[in-house]
């Protein structure tokens, strides 16, 4: 049995093996999910805007499980979890944003950008504690509101707390409002659109040249553009929608270029024309998102890691892998993602979403989640206290993992996984459910005609190529499932209740449609096969990935106490091993050099650990004596690839580089031919 659909650009075939399906299931591989139908049970665009081709759920409808839940149960018992025990920015005396006259200190971004991961990550968690002490931060911005609709501290309202002196900063607002929004979901508390109203009216009545004006909040007034929508689409009030036109208008013009170099404005300003696309519907708003995402890596990106070479800001000529990204932007990154994959259904953004969740993320911290570090590159070789300027650009200890410091992501990083768990499904239009990014858990949500069901997800994924999904239904409930297929897999295949199909069709969706029984059982293979990317820009190095993880060098890490307290110290990581190696690869089939040695799951469920990796690959690579540290302990630049070495061969351990917070990921390659280069001794 033979499904053709054709779309544009493709062909994508479905083929039924052995004997005939179940009459009742019509299963096709499509690129989005039909927006004509609508969803009865969870809040999508409203007209005027774009229909919405997916619906995130509300906090606390996915429960992770396996390695995910892991991650979030590290995270509240580590420095996140006890930042208010960590942070002079989160001490309740005196606290702006806990005072109902807004009077006080720390006014600025630094409480709202701990509670956004704060409170997600106990909504998620069901943890009382944690949803108590977050109701605290939160009932006072609700107490806090102004006659004329302000909120949050007066210092924000002067622009006392940055450079905005006389001027109202709007950016600290922009994140509590995710933190309202999220506690809203979670709680249903009518209180939350009752302050938004009233605090979106009071902006229309600010002018436009004093409105988003300053650095910060000009950059990032896409974010004020989502949560204009956000209360548009649960209230309907039409008034909402020129103030989107003015938030849109007043913000840094990233419809037009990317405007701007600081790695976090990138990550998060670069949506922002996608976000008024909803209302535009000017294809070129959405295409510019894409256009900047491209423009990014094109520059500066030219590296594994799903990020870019953004140090603090991107600097010309800075561009080798060894330039690192800022936690900040990590985090900010995924939400883009997640927010782009939302509005527009292209699967390429939950490629890219995990792309920075698995390979650059889970290195940002210590394993225990007990500290962070500012800076993460793809190739970093010593994380010690020393200063890295100019090499990377900010000054300071931006390597040393130490939960004190490190302001902003110190507190902003909480954000990323909560909200990472939070889009593993989302409901779709037609009353379905999607799995649009794979990881143990399961999602309780009502579909088809309004029936609670529960999907088990059971997988190692991105460790494994197998998913399982079991649904549990009280009663039977026709609805369409939708699984992603994701860019890298081009031969996925399903198999329904022990029947076997093969499908044909990366970067897109199988769409499921049956009257689902309780029991349903749902089985996705993504075969994962090594793959190379040579980097032409960045000296022909190459990365190697296998399916959604990319492979790091296994280097010998040594932890050394640098500081902190004995309760939440610092650490130094220091090399045990050798690092500079070049790859020795099969020229006529590099893939073939790399042997795939599955491990044993680690005991502790944390598998972001070089030493309890749950695959690793063996390489054949040859040392580059003279490729060594510089003066500032950053790994030296990588040069002209492929590149001679008279050592011996050795075999090495790769491990997936969100395991390694040592790492080599953008290797040198050895050559023997006339191509070859010596490695050039470091000028003094
Ligand atoms: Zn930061």
């Amino acid at each position: 049995m033979m499904f053709k659909c054709t779309l544009p650009g493709m062909i994508l075939i479905v083929w039924l093996a052995g004997i005939g399906f179940c009459g009742d299931t019509d299963i096709r591989v499509i690129e989005r999910p039909n927006t004509q139908a609508k969803n009865d049970f969870y809040v999508g665009n409203r007209p005027p805007l774009t229909p919405s081709p997916f619906i995130k759920l509300p906090p606390g409808a996915i429960e992770p499980a396996g390695w995910v839940r892991r991650q979030l149960e590290l995270q509240r018992d580590g420095f996140h979890g006890h930042l208010t025990e960590i942070s002079q920015f989160l001490k309740k005396e005196g606290n702006a944003w806990l005072s109902t006259t807004g009077e006080g200190d720390h006014g600025w971004e630094e409480p709202p950008y701990w509670l956004k991961g704060f409170s997600n990550c106990g909504y998620i968690l069901r943890d009382h504690g944690m949803i108590a002490e977050s109701k605290i931060w939160i009932e006072a911005a609700l107490a806090g509101q102004k006659e004329d609709g302000w909120f949050g501290p007066d210092k924000g309202r002067k622009g006392a707390a940055t450079d905005l002196v006389g001027r109202e900063d709007l950016w600290p607002n922009m994140i509590m409002l995710f933190c309202l929004q999220d506690y809203y979901e979670f709680s249903g508390d009518q209180r939350v659109i009752t302050l938004m109203t009233k605090y979106m009216k009071y902006l229309t009545t600010v002018p436009e040249e004093k409105f988003l004006v300053g650095y910060w909040p000009k950059m990032r007034g896409g974010d004020l553009l989502y949560s204009v929508y956000w209360l548009y689409n649960r209230t309907g009030d039409a008034s909402l929608l020129p103030l989107a036109g003015k938030v849109h208008r007043c913000t840094a013009a990233w419809q037009d270029d990317v405007i701007n170099w600081h790695n976090v404005n990138m990550s998060q300003g670069f949506r922002e024309p996608a976000v008024f696309y909803m209302q535009s519907y000017n294809p070129a708003h959405l295409a510019a998102a894409e256009r900047n995402w491209q423009k990014i890596r094109d520059l500066y990106g030219q590296v594994p890691g799903g990020m870019f070479g953004g140090d603090e800001n991107c600097r010309p000529g800075f561009t080798d892998p060894r330039q690192a990204a800022e936690t900040c932007g990590m985090v900010e990154m995924m939400l883009s993602h997640e927010i782009l994959l939302t509005l527009s259904g292209d699967p390429k953004w939950a490629d890219r979403c995990e792309d920075v969740a698995f390979n650059s993320l889970p290195a940002a911290f210590t394993p225990d989640l007990k500290a962070l570090h500012y800076l993460t590159a793809p190739n970093q070789i010593l994380c010690d206290r020393q200063n890295k300027s100019p090499g990377v650009q900010n000054d300071g200890p931006m390597f040393l993992y130490n939960p004190h410091i490190h302001r902003c992501c110190q507190h902003n990083a909480g954000h990323g996984w909560p909200y990472y768990a939070e889009h593993l499904w989302l409901a779709t239009p037609g009353n379905g459910l999607a799995a649009v990014m794979y990881a143990p858990c399961s999602v309780t949500a009502k579909a088809g005609n309004g029936t609670t069901v529960t999907i088990i997800e059971e997988t190692r994924y991105p460790f494994v190529e197998d998913i399982e999904f079991t649904i549990k239904t009280s009663k039977p409930v026709r609805f369409p499932l939708y699984l992603r297929l994701p860019g890298w897999c081009k031969a996925p295949e399903l198999t329904m209740n022990e029947k076997m199909l093969e499908l044909f069709g990366a970067n897109s969706y199988i769409e499921i449609n049956r009257q689902w029984i309780d029991g349903d059982k749902v089985k996705l293979r993504l075969p994962m096969s090594v793959t190379l990317r040579k980097w032409t820009k960045n000296q022909n190095s190459v990365s190697v990935d296998r399916g959604p993880l990319t492979y790091s060098l296994k280097i010998g890490e040594k932890y050394v106490r640098a500081g902190g307290t004995d309760e939440w110290p610092a650490w130094e990581i220091y090399p045990t091993t050798a690092w500079n190696y070049g790859l020795v690869l099969n020229e006529k089939q590099p893939a073939s050099s790399f042997e795939v040695v599955p491990k044993s799951w680690p005991d502790n469920n944390q598998p972001f650990e070089p030493n309890t990796a749950p695959i690793e690959l063996r390489a054949k690579v040859r040392k580059i004596q003279a490729w060594q540290k510089d003066q500032l302990g950053l790994v030296g630049t990588l040069q002209a690839c492929p590149l001679k070495s008279g050592e011996p061969v050795e075999t090495i351990s790769l491990v997936p580089m969100g395991c390694a917070r040592l790492r080599i990921s953008a290797f040198p390659t050895i050559g023997t031919g006339p191509d070859a280069h010596e490695w050039a001794p470091p000028k003094p």
